[in-house]
């Protein structure tokens, strides 16, 4: 009995030696680990890249790559919009530093790789609980999370906060590096490039949804006919082949999704002032007098 305590004490200390150095070695220069203070009124989209529990570090907080795909998300995003709200377009309004470089966090999540993996489209069901623990749940935020693990079905998905109460929490998109398997980033979809692939494509797709859209009074939007659950693949979409919202999970042609509600008159600046309309977005700049929020689908 009393060797069983000491291996027993003996293990936990070992244990606990292992996540010290883990946690020692996650630092490492020019990393955060909190919300930098903001340089806005606080409404932005945030950016973390997330690693489980035993998740080997690629570094993309600071090597570039996650700044060159939400470069790519938003230059996409820029000229779908020129010239219609504005002359110029719009951008979507990720949360910056004062040197208007992207504000990534660094977080090492409580939850090991096969938990959020096994998961597949509902991973973000596991890992916005993840990210809040760690106090990343700022009511004024969307979070647009990078984890750096595998995903047994999809590259990205999200929470459609139109499809659930106002009391759950639906905030977070994800984007699965390297993935796994058929939803792979890395081997299907492009992967970090600095052009607009598919990863980039999925990955603005979620963001998008985070933000509210499709809103279900949208004349062509998609329902499919199991709701109940807040992810991907259940409402959100259109029906229109080529849009950028057009259902991930039941297309072979999502690499030709070039249009971003090119009609005007589904979810960027339509005419339905009862409607989310991303133009009037409190996350797009420039901003509208009186923007919009994300429109939660009851009380
Ligand atoms: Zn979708």
């Amino acid at each position: 009995m009393f060797n069983y305590i000491i291996i027993k004490s003996k293990m936990a200390f070992i244990s606990l030696l292992l996540l010290t150095s883990i946690a020692l070695a996650d630092e490492k220069e020019g990393r955060t680990f909190i919300d930098l203070p903001d340089i806005d009124n606080g409404y932005n989209i945030h950016v973390i890249y997330a690693l489980p529990k035993d998740g080997s570090d690629e570094e993309y907080d600071l090597n570039n790559q996650i700044s060159m795909l939400i470069y790519q998300m938003d230059k996409w995003f820029n000229n779908k919009t020129k010239k219609r709200l504005f002359e110029d377009g719009q951008h979507l309004k990720f949360d910056r530093t004062a040197d208007d470089k992207i504000d990534i966090t660094f977080a090492r999540l409580d939850i090991d790789d096969s938990t959020v993996s096994k998961e597949g489209i509902n991973a973000v069901n596991v890992i916005q609980p993840a990210i809040s623990r760690l106090g990343f749940n700022d009511p004024k935020k969307v979070y647009f999370v990078v984890y750096g693990g595998a995903n047994f079905d999809v590259c990205a998905s999200s929470q459609l906060p139109g499809h659930v109460p106002i009391s759950i929490t639906a905030n977070t998109a994800a984007l699965y590096i390297p993935g796994k398997k058929s939803g792979s980033c890395i081997d299907n979809d492009g992967g970090f490039k600095p052009e607009f692939n598919n990863t980039t494509r999925y990955a603005l797709h979620e963001v998008l949804h985070v933000l509210g859209v499709v809103p279900k009074c949208a004349p062509d939007h998609l329902v499919f006919k199991n709701e109940g659950t807040i992810n991907d693949g259940i409402g959100g979409h259109l029906t229109i082949s080529n849009d950028i919202m057009y259902s991930v999970q039941s297309n072979v042609t999502f690499a030709k999704a070039r249009h971003l509600d090119f009609q005007s008159k589904n979810y960027y600046n339509h005419s339905n002032e009862s409607c989310l309309d991303i133009a009037k977005s409190m996350y797009v700049i420039p901003t509208v007098d009186n923007p919009q929020l994300p429109t939660y689908g009851s009380e």
